[in-house]
């Protein structure tokens, strides 16, 4: 804390997971700290912060602040997604990384960890003001970045429109075709089944861990928060799997559709008109919205909070529990507060963290990165049913870990032992670096 002040995120995922690796490390106490493990695993191996000056349309120039953070490289180069958001400062993007680090090992794919973005909003911008910005970005960003060495991807504010503007603007500065970022269009090297990964891999893995427990998902009724990339192909294949979704929100307000959402309808609202949720009523007039937070407070079996960090307090826990929630699966990165996470689980609620549950999206990513290497590209289902296994595989990992150091069914623990093992192998063979 002394050494990383004003860090809160940062500091809320280094104890998260440092408790949960207490047995590990007590296991292995007098190796690990001759060689500094722990220490050096917590401190990045670089991080740049930049300016970001770009045009608006009124001829104004604006000035914004760039942000990578390049973590840990000990399995592969380095991966995460970029996040464009008001919010963002160095410790938002430093707990970003520092989970992305277990949750590309969890993936068993060869990726290190990494994150970066900006305090731009892309809301309300128009499409030159986004690609004034996303070029005057990369074009700092380019020079330390690259297809074997960092590869960056989408986050929140990220999508298809920013990763095409800046992977035009890379290739024009350094002049290489190459997977320098994932999330690309289809027509420039992109994955099928990439925009599906993370909420479909959520789901894929909220099954396996119900099935594990003797449950099923199909005929249960599922909350779901955010609408945005995560949140919507979630909700989707939850609906493909026999489930209901009834709630989706957004930073000012959330809907109650006793129904089951609409998902054409939240793609047409978020995708194609980048409006506000305010609109959905007018597709599916039973359907209610509500200004600010709520969505915890309806009655269901399962949770999928998929927006942001620390959107699950420890008052919507007691109200999950309360209303028998039996499962939370988190698809967003650290949706859940300590206590809130704490409460769920000493309540009996299976609670997947994201670390194992969100990712897909980076393995997918990963996938794409294999095809951009070998100039070709997979179908929908090949990618699909890899990043099935991927997310069956993830689960059962988790799950004999957590058995293993006797935490049977603690999940976080699991998830947490299982990523850093081999973050651990890997930097103690490869020597003080
Ligand atoms: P999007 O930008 O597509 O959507 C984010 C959603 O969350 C929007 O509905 C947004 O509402 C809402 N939201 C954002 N910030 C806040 C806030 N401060 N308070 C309330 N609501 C908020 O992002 P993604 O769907 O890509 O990402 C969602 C989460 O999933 C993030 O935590 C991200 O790190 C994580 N994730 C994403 C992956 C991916 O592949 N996309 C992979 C793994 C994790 P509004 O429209 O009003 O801003």
């Amino acid at each position: 804390v002394k050494k990383n002040p004003s860090e809160p995120e940062f500091h809320q995922a280094v104890k998260e997971v440092l408790e949960s690796l207490r047995v590990v490390v007590e296991a292995n106490e007098d190796k690990y700290r001759r060689e500094a493990l722990l220490e050096r695993l917590v401190e990045p191996e670089r991080q740049f912060k930049f300016r970001v000056p770009w045009v608006d349309d009124k001829g104004q120039v604006q000035v914004n602040t760039g942000y990578r953070v390049q973590f840990n490289s000990a399995i592969g180069p380095y991966k995460g997604g970029l996040r464009l958001h008001p919010s963002v400062n160095i410790g938002i993007i430093k707990f970003l990384g520092f989970e992305q680090i277990f949750k590309n090992s969890l993936t068993s794919l060869p990726i290190g960890g990494g994150k970066g973005g900006s305090d731009f909003d892309p809301k309300g911008k128009s499409d030159r003001e986004v690609m004034a910005f996303c070029q005057s970005f990369m074009t700092e960003l380019c020079k330390y970045i690259g297809a074997d060495t960092d590869v960056p991807a989408g986050d929140i504010g990220t999508g298809a429109r920013e990763i095409g503007f800046m992977y035009g603007q890379y290739k024009r500065i350094r002049g290489l075709s190459e997977g320098v970022l994932t999330g690309k269009g289809l027509s420039y090297g992109g994955s099928l089944a990439r925009t599906e990964a993370t909420g479909y891999g959520l789901l894929y893995l909220t099954q396996e861990l119900l099935k594990i427990n003797g449950l099923e998902l199909a005929g249960k009724t599922v909350a779901v928060s955010g609408s945005g990339n995560v949140a919507i192909y979630a909700t989707q294949k939850a609906q493909q799997l026999g489930a209901k979704v009834v709630t989706a929100s957004d930073s000012t307000g959330w809907v109650y559709d006793p129904e089951g959402i609409d998902v054409a309808a939240l793609k047409e609202i978020k995708e194609v008109k980048r409006a506000r949720l305010t609109e959905y009523k007018n597709y599916r007039p039973n359907a209610e919205y509500h200004e600010g937070r709520g969505v915890w407070s309806v009655k269901v079996d399962v949770a999928l909070p998929c927006a942001t960090q620390n959107e699950l307090l420890i008052d919507d826990a007691k109200a999950l529990v309360a209303n028998g929630c039996i499962a939370v699966a988190e698809g967003a990165n650290m949706p859940t507060t300590l206590e809130a996470t704490e409460y769920l689980q000493a309540n009996g609620v299976i609670f997947a963290p994201g670390k194992a549950a969100n990712a897909g999206g980076v393995a997918t990513s990963a996938l794409e990165m294999s095809q951009n290497s070998e100039r070709l590209s997979w179908s929908f289902e090949e990618v699909d049913s890899k990043l099935q296994g991927i997310m069956v595989n993830i689960c059962h990992n988790m799950s004999d870990a957590a058995e293993k150091y006797g935490a049977k069914g603690n999940y976080v623990v699991g998830a947490n032992i299982a990523g850093f093992e081999k973050v651990a192998e890997a930097m103690l063979a490869q020597g003080v670096c």
